[in-house]
């Protein structure tokens, strides 16, 4: 038979799940917050990477022009060469080849330097985009995992809403009272079992007389001497 006192605590340990639930519905998984870094930063460096490649195929397309135009000075230059009259203009005319020679060299380099680092963009865009997508998907079926054992939890509470409805008709107001008002001090524990002839709450012990005098009046507060806390003898505990 379930007595005054042992509603009680099936009140109490209502109470304790429903505000664990409430606790854990608040909770986003560390699993799936460490996820949303992970896309974050992979999206980071994919358009870091992107917009290195733009740098990259504008100063390609830049330093190609300029190549093209170090070309036709040349050409420039080397039929002017021909014409040449004197000495001195004809040096001068050597300095622009050679300035446009280099020119040629140093920006052909940099055009090599240029399409390597160009091949290196695409491939790691190619790679950053693979992972993105595969760390996306993760992320969507923790999304949905967690979503579905949200929905559980929510179910789980609302019965227990209503078994903690339940026994609030059934448990007497000035029991349910004076639960709330040891609880309010307690941390939320206002009843404490007897386990072992010891408060359950603050392991004190109780007094063997006092056990008695709880099974002869199972629907009497007993509360803890040390604690306060309502006691209750749960069946389980009796047959210990
Ligand atoms: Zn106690």
């Amino acid at each position: 038979m379930r007595t005054i006192i042992s509603k009680l605590w099936e009140y109490q340990q209502t109470l304790l799940e429903i505000a664990r639930l409430n606790r854990e519905l608040k909770t986003y998984p560390e699993s799936i917050k460490s996820l949303e870094k992970e896309v974050a930063s992979i999206e980071k460096k994919l358009n870091q990477t992107k917009s290195q490649l733009d740098d990259n195929l504008d100063a390609q397309k830049k330093r190609g022009e300029y190549l093209e135009l170090c070309k036709r000075n040349l050409e420039k230059f080397e039929s002017d060469l021909m014409e040449v009259t004197n000495q001195k203009d004809y040096s001068a005319v050597l300095n622009e080849i050679d300035y446009a020679k280099r020119e040629i060299h140093n920006t052909e380099e940099e055009l090599l330097k240029l399409l390597e680092d160009i091949e290196n963009n695409k491939k790691e865009i190619e790679q950053l985009s693979e992972l993105l997508s595969s760390k996306q998907d993760e992320l969507e079926g923790a999304l949905e995992t967690f979503k579905s054992t949200n929905q559980e939890q929510i179910k789980r509470r609302n019965e227990l809403l209503e078994v903690k409805k339940s026994l609030e008709e059934e448990i007497p107001v000035k029991y349910l009272k004076r639960f709330y008002e040891i609880a309010k001090r307690r941390n939320g524990i206002g009843v404490a079992t007897v386990e072992k002839e010891t408060c359950s709450a603050c392991h004190m012990k109780i007094r063997p007389q006092k056990i008695n005098e709880m099974r002869k009046h199972p629907d009497t507060l007993y509360f803890c001497e040390h604690c306060q806390r309502i006691l209750v003898i749960l069946p389980d505990s009796e047959e210990q």
